[in-house]
């Protein structure tokens, strides 16, 4: 089959011809319909983050496409049934498995990081219950959902009981995952939505998908704007994680507010007693569940959430990634196959 692979980081991508894998008992082989190009990978790609077991390597965890194959013992998927692929696998046996974060698990071995991903033409997910049904949905356009959009779902739960009528959530990074955060408190929460990004196309969409303010961080007053009356945000989200951004997110969060790291940006927060406001929290959020996963499908599937995707083939993906890096990409790009 086709991958397109990681050689040596800091390098393009190449596309190979790589062995179409074998689905094992318990194991589903996917027919990849999309799988999403996201910043981490970046990331990834570039050596900043020196996750890969080894090169070449398959990256690509945000999947989506058909049941081609199952392995001995799986029962109920036919094949061509359209499936969004759960990208967090875990052992499956620790607690933290059990209790349904199986994203958080040490063994590490998501798919597109600890195993190979779905830039190819299949994927070998390893068991079928990181497999959830497809609404009617198109594998490609569904398939940032899994991470772009799952990811903030995530991050939104952790603070959703501070969003109240009155309160103010502010979104920084209206990419990929941004672009679906802000609906995610739009949908789930009476918060009022202050958006802050660098890029003009990124805030003017952040103003069409339901943001009160949407600002600039290099010239606007974004203080002034958040704390109406004095008080801070009820949760910050940080979708670039930058130095800079974190910076501003401890500015902004007000009293028992919450600041909810996402990206990978390498930044630091100084977090102390008499340097934050009163009973405020700092937390990493770390992708999702498969029950959230099925939550954000649901919500996709009533037609309430905005598919800002674009779809491309997998000969593009060095364009693709030269265009995400540079911040030109509005929403999700996914390759295709
Ligand atoms: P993206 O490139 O699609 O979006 C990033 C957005 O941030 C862009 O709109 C860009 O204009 C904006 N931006 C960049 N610098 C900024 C700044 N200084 N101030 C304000 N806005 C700025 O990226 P993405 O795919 O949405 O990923 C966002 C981050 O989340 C990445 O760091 C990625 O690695 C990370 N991520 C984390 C998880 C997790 O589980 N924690 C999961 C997926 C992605
Ligand atoms: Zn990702
Ligand atoms: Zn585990």
């Amino acid at each position: 089959m086709r991958a397109a692979q990681l050689v040596g980081y800091g390098e393009p991508l190449q596309i190979r011809e790589v062995p179409r894998p074998e689905p094992g008992p318990g194991q589903v082989l996917i027919r990849v319909g999309g799988s999403g190009a996201c910043h981490s990978d970046l990331h990834i790609l570039s050596g900043e983050m020196r996750l890969l077991p080894e090169l070449p390597w398959t990256l690509g965890h945000e999947n989506a496409g058909w049941v081609e194959e199952c392995g001995s013992g799986v029962s109920g998927l036919d094949r061509g049934t359209p499936v969004a692929v759960f990208g967090g696998w875990g052992c499956g046996r620790c607690r933290v498995c059990l209790s349904g974060q199986e994203q958080l698990c040490n063994t590490m071995t998501w798919g597109g990081i600890g195993s190979p991903g779905g830039y190819a033409e299949f994927l070998l997910v390893p068991a079928a219950r990181h497999l959830v049904l497809l609404p009617d949905l198109e594998p490609a356009i569904a398939a940032p959902l899994t991470d772009a959009g799952l990811t903030p779902y995530h991050a939104v739960q952790h603070a959703l009981p501070r969003l109240v009528a009155g309160s103010t959530a502010v979104v920084i990074g209206l990419g990929g995952l941004g672009h679906f955060g802000l609906q995610f408190v739009r949908e789930l929460s009476a918060a009022r939505i202050v958006a802050v990004d660098t890029s003009p196309a990124k805030r003017a969409l952040a103003l069409e998908l339901g943001a009160a303010e949407s600002l600039d961080p290099a010239t606007d007053d974004i203080e002034a704007a958040v704390k109406r009356g004095g008080e801070g945000a009820a949760a910050v989200f940080d979708f670039v994680g930058a130095p800079s951004t974190l910076a501003l997110a401890q500015s902004l969060v007000g009293r028992q507010g919450m600041v909810v790291i996402v990206g990978l940006a390498g930044g630091s927060l100084p977090y102390s007693f008499m340097g934050m406001p009163g009973e405020s929290v700092v937390m990493g959020s770390t992708w999702g569940t498969r029950n959230e996963l099925e939550e954000v499908l649901s919500l996709a599937a009533t037609g309430r959430l905005s598919f800002h995707v674009e779809t491309h083939s997998l000969d593009d993906i060095n364009d693709v990634f030269d265009r995400l890096e540079h911040g030109q990409i509005l929403g999700r790009a996914v390759l295709v196959p």
